[in-house]
């Protein structure tokens, strides 16, 4: 028996094909752009430079200031340059600081977004910004932001380290995972989700291995695809509400938070989210979802305390007093007390116990 449900589709053009950089100069053109600016990070300067090199007379340069958080300095910097050079599209590409930024400019200038991503984060397929000004994160959801067309090219995550390539895929993961038991869920949105759990819970362990393997990063970039669909349309819970907490008033790092916290959100939401969890779990190949998502991120070699990203246990108490705050919705109510635990556990590192194993009612 179906549950009502809304399902919004959001629009954008996506290419998905080994070598499909080779189109930029083509969308470029569908889009309309005479003078694009090429965005990246400044670890990603000669990737960028290539871009620029396909677009030919299209392109104006590059800008190679993009910063993990889109800090509104950085973006008013490439304002200036946006105007002064007349440029009248954007082409990002690298992970989700160097998208931040292309979104950022967007929402000021409603230029369109060619995007090829180069990491798993999703943002590409999101018409979500987090800006940081003051040192404060803010966070708004607009479709001004949402990137016109997106180039899926195998080839440019091949030299993703293998550490970020875990972390960012478990960081995809998370995003699925918290799409199964949204709020505004539904069953198409729920598809992308389980399919996207799977195809990357198998390509990561064989790209750990073997970072030039072909199959498994197109696998993972597929499944990374279809988790920043479902981060895209809609909500998510618990679990990005802490590694926002961590993340924004702790400076722990954003892929590796998600991996860690990942575990102990879906056992501390367990018992009140059956569907979801049998879903994962199905997904992951085992019976527990929690203990499968904790395994997975062992076997890939990622952190799995938050000590190890340093944060310091003393600051527990406050993490968990942030995230209990205000409402937001989520399966299991917010109870401070548990949410305390879980973040004992993440801290330590423990196996995730569900909650039912711990007694504790949902
Ligand atoms: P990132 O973009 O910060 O990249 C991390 C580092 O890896 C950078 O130095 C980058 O240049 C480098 N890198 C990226 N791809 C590479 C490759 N293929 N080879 C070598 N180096 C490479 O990391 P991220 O995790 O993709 O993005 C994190 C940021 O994105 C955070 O600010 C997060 O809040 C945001 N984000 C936003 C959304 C959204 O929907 N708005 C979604 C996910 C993440």
């Amino acid at each position: 028996m179906f549950r009502p449900f809304a399902y919004e589709a959001l629009p954008m053009r996506v290419i998905f094909e080994e070598g499909a950089v080779s189109h930029v100069a083509a969308e470029a053109d569908r889009l309309g752009m005479k003078r694009a600016l090429v965005l990246s990070t400044p670890e990603q300067v000669s990737q960028a430079n290539t871009i620029a090199a396909l677009l030919g007379s299209v392109s104006v340069g590059v800008f190679s200031r993009a910063t993990m958080h889109t800090p509104n300095d950085v973006t008013e910097a490439a304002l200036e340059l946006v105007r002064s050079a007349a440029v009248d599209g954007v082409v990002s590409i690298g992970g989700g600081s160097t998208i931040g930024l292309g979104k950022a400019i967007a929402l000021r200038t409603d230029l369109p977004q060619i995007v090829i991503p180069t990491t798993y984060a999703g943002s590409e397929m999101t018409p979500i910004l987090g800006e940081t000004r003051d040192g404060e994160k803010v966070t708004q959801r607009t479709l001004k932001v949402l990137p016109e067309t997106t180039l899926y090219d195998v080839t440019l995550t091949l030299s993703l380290p293998v550490s970020l390539s875990a972390t960012s895929g478990m960081n995809a993961i998370a995003h699925a995972v918290e799409g199964l038991y949204a709020e505004a869920g539904n069953p198409i949105i729920s598809l992308m989700a389980e399919e996207a759990i799977a195809a990357l819970a198998s390509a990561l362990p064989i790209i750990v291995k073997n970072p030039r393997d072909i199959e498994a990063r197109s696998k993972a970039q597929y499944g990374a695809w279809l988790c920043g669909v479902v981060l895209g349309s809609v909500g998510m819970a618990l679990h990005h509400k802490l590694c926002h907490v961590l993340g924004g008033s702790f400076g722990l790092p954003h892929a590796e938070t998600h991996t860690v916290i990942l575990p102990h959100a879906v056992a501390y939401n367990a018992a009140a989210a059956p569907e979801a969890m049998s879903r994962v779990a199905r997904a992951l190949g085992v019976s527990d979802a929690a203990g499968g998502l904790y395994d997975l991120a062992n076997t890939l070699g990622a952190p799995i305390t938050l000590a190890q990203l340093g944060m310091k246990e003393s600051d527990l108490d406050r993490a968990a007093d942030l995230a209990t705050a205000r409402p937001y919705p989520n399966p299991r109510p917010l109870e401070r007390g548990a949410i305390r635990g879980l973040l004992d556990d993440a801290f330590h590192g423990t196996r995730p116990h569900t909650v039912s194993q711990r007694g504790v009612a949902a």
